[in-house]
């Protein structure tokens, strides 16, 4: 089984990409075969553009997903785009690591997603929600947050950490096909003590070692 980590974070000593050296050790351990898109590493580049494509339907006017269904029909992503696309149809299970960025996923990722997640070969033609092309496989978000567990429920002041992350979950992973896991959230680790910081590392080992008998949620509606 084949595992896709996409992982974003500015810098390599960060807890975030302690999670992602915990989640590759905890795979591999279990048997999976496990990919990795660091996107900061890749200097990926988020913004949408011609870059995208090698193909051009209309070069008078850049309609990006009149574009991505030709590019679909005539194999014209670019070389970039077409190696995560084939990342994301080859994996079975896909992890994002992250940090909760304005109570959404940090720019390079949602990037990723906006340039990655393409009309005519990753959705559409119907292909959505339960019909979606990745129906049968399974996401989980991973992220870290500044503030604290207590903030993130109903009445707390930032609000329930599962409304925030609808849009993502609902939005993006299940739209596409994905049966979503419960996300793995480390509450404020910069708060933490160093021991707790290990804890949390533990906690998703644990967790990932048997990830593929695990339920997917239901992602509410709010
Ligand atoms: C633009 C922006 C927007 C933001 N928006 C939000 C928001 O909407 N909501 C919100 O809650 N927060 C928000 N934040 C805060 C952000 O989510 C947190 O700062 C982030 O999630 C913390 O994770 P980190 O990996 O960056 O932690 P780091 O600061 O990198 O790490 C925390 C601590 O863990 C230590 N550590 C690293 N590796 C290990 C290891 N192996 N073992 C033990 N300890 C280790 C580090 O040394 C550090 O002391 C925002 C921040 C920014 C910059």
């Amino acid at each position: 089984m084949k595992a896709l980590i996409v992982y974003w974070h500015p810098e390599p000593r960060s807890f975030n990409h302690a999670m992602l050296v915990s989640a590759q050790k905890a795979l591999i351990g279990s048997g999976w075969d496990v990919i990795v898109s660091d996107l900061h590493a890749m200097q990926f580049d988020p913004a949408s553009s011609r870059a995208n494509f090698r193909s051009v339907k209309d070069p008078d006017y850049l309609k990006l997903q009149i574009e991505e269904m030709h590019a679909t029909e005539v194999g014209g992503f670019s070389e970039e785009l077409a190696a995560e696309m084939e990342k994301l149809e080859s994996c079975d299970l896909m992890i994002w690591q992250f940090p909760l960025w304005w109570f959404g996923l940090p720019a390079v990722l949602k990037g990723w997603v906006d340039r990655v997640f393409a009309m005519g070969r990753i959705y559409g033609g119907g292909r959505i929600y339960d019909q979606g092309v990745f129906r049968g496989k399974r996401a989980l978000l991973s992220l870290t947050t500044g503030g604290p567990a207590e903030a993130y429920v109903q009445g707390g002041f930032n609000g329930d950490i599962h409304a925030i992350l609808r849009p993502i979950q609902r939005g993006m992973l299940q739209f596409v096909g994905f049966d979503v896991l419960a996300p793995q959230i480390v509450y404020a680790p910069v708060r933490m003590s160093d021991q707790e910081r290990q804890s949390e590392l533990e906690r998703f080992k644990e967790r990932l070692s048997t990830i593929a008998g695990e339920a997917p949620i239901h992602v509410g509606h709010y």
